[in-house]
């Protein structure tokens, strides 16, 4: 019998990306020990590796991720301060939005830390690890997930250490935080062969970026620029942020045969080709700090879980392994975050349940859907605009567009329904707070 207050002796969580961690964190308080397993090492300091290729691009914290980590790890923040991330008042950075260059600038008390996600996912790990319940070790890349009870229920996980020692691991509930959730999928493939159906959003975009030091005579009304194209005529779009050190981080981005290319000439070149000349002068100057990396996003992919008809007991994939978001409008550790605070929730309100983890994935699959529906509006919808992506319109799809046209146009004149847009996009607020009557009303005249 675990402890009082506790549902379970042991939990083990598949990676320490962001998910993973905050993960981990929401167990911790429900399990007598928590173990983190990673493939790569886990590196001492602020360090690029290689099971998170992504980290090497621009990774902002939306309003509703600092908020869940806020409540989750409390000390996060106050610890990004401390190790040198750049302040950030959201109202600084400038937002290029086709129509608008830029997009009036207001301040909705939007205050934040920006930072490379090395130095964001260190300093998280340091601070789950304060749990006395939390152990974590690198180097152990999970191979299969172990069954019980005729292959019903993940009984635990069987994993390989660097050395090639394979190792076995029983446990009360394993978490997928593997990003790609290859894992789960295996299982479900090899127990009812019932896997989930899959949205796919093919946009086969490209990622190019690199490091500046911020020059001094940087630009004085923006710390950030945020630059999107004219859908669907253009593809371009970049992103520029402080980070720690006093550097920029911009990554330019672009789709199929638009995307940014990885020499000096070339990304400048796609710097001048954007519609405003904002991020090229920035840059041109610039002292460049690091190399120019690239990354290629083939596709937002969203699994549908919560159709199944039915999910083993003891497992629970989370974070990217539910949903992939196409990570141009920076959601994907804000929603894992959120589903952390979901998934503590869960436990905590079932702790005096005769069986807490029955249906507990049922459950969360549930509660998590409507944290992913507005974020997947909101990044991967507007990805169909443009003919070439592949993926299914939704019924009413042009309309929808014209509608979000009308919404943004409101929006430029009203600071009211700024706010209200803008908490949404930060996920502060849930995506039904711009379906309120009067609103529709007004934005529908605009149409
Ligand atoms: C180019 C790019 C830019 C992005 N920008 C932003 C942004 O601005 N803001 C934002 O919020 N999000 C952004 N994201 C998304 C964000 O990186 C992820 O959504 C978020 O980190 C959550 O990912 P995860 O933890 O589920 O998976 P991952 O980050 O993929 O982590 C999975 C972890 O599991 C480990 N692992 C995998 N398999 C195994 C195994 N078998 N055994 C043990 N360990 C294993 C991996 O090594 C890794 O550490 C971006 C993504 C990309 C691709």
């Amino acid at each position: 019998m675990p402890g009082a207050g506790l549902i379970g002796r042991s939990a083990v969580v598949i990676g320490a990306g962001m998910a993973g961690l905050t993960a981990a964190r929401a167990l911790a308080d429900s399990f007598e020990r928590v173990t983190v397993l990673e493939r790569d090492t886990l590196p001492e300091a602020p360090a690029f590796r290689a099971g998170t290729p992504q980290a090497r691009h621009v990774h902002v914290m939306l309003g509703g991720g600092v908020r869940a980590l806020g409540e989750l790890v409390p000390g996060w923040e106050p610890a990004m301060g401390a190790a040198g991330a750049a302040r950030l008042l959201t109202a600084r950075v400038r937002r290029e939005l086709p129509g608008y260059d830029p997009f009036p600038p207001r301040d909705f008390g939007g205050r934040g830390f920006s930072a490379s996600r090395t130095l964001i996912e260190h300093i998280l790990r340091g601070e789950i690890l304060r749990h006395p319940s939390i152990r974590m070790f690198g180097d152990c890349r999970v191979l299969r997930l172990l069954a019980d009870d005729g292959r019903s229920s993940v009984a635990g996980v069987s994993y390989e250490r660097a050395g090639g020692a394979v190792e076995t691991q029983r446990t009360d509930l394993v978490v997928d935080a593997s990003g790609r959730g290859t894992p789960t999928l295996a299982f479900l493939q090899a127990s009812s062969g019932e896997v989930p159906a899959e949205t796919v959003i093919g946009i086969d975009m490209g990622y190019a970026t690199t490091t500046f030091d911020i020059p001094s005579d940087a630009g004085e009304d923006w710390d950030g620029v945020l630059h999107l194209p004219d859908a669907p005529r253009r593809a371009r779009r970049a992103l520029l942020m402080p980070i720690e050190g006093h550097r920029w981080l911009v990554g330019l981005a672009g789709h199929r045969d638009e995307k940014p290319p990885g020499d000096w000439d070339g990304y400048l070149e796609f710097a001048r080709s954007l519609r405003t000349p904002t991020i090229y002068r920035a840059i041109r100057t610039a002292r460049r700090a690091g190399p120019i990396v690239r990354f290629r996003f083939p596709a937002s992919v969203r699994r549908h879980f919560d159709r199944l008809t039915r999910f083993p007991r003891g497992l629970l994939p989370v974070g990217d392994a539910i949903c992939r978001f196409n990570p141009v409008m920076g959601q994907g550790m804000s929603v894992a975050a959120k589903q952390a605070c979901v998934l503590r929730d869960l436990l905590t309100a079932r702790s005096s349940a005769p069986d807490p983890l029955g249906g507990l994935a049922e459950a969360f699959f549930r509660d998590a859907e409507p944290i992913i529906d507005a974020p997947w509006e909101i990044a991967a919808i507007p990805d169909l605009v443009y003919p070439e992506t592949e993926g299914e319109r939704p019924p009413g799809f042009e309309r929808s567009v014209a509608y979000a046209t009308a919404l943004r146009r409101l929006a430029a004149v009203d600071a009211d329904v700024h706010r209200l847009t803008w908490e949404v996009q930060q996920l502060l607020r849930p995506a039904s707070a711009l379906r309120d009557p009067g609103l529709v009303e007004r934005v529908t005249q605009l149409v």
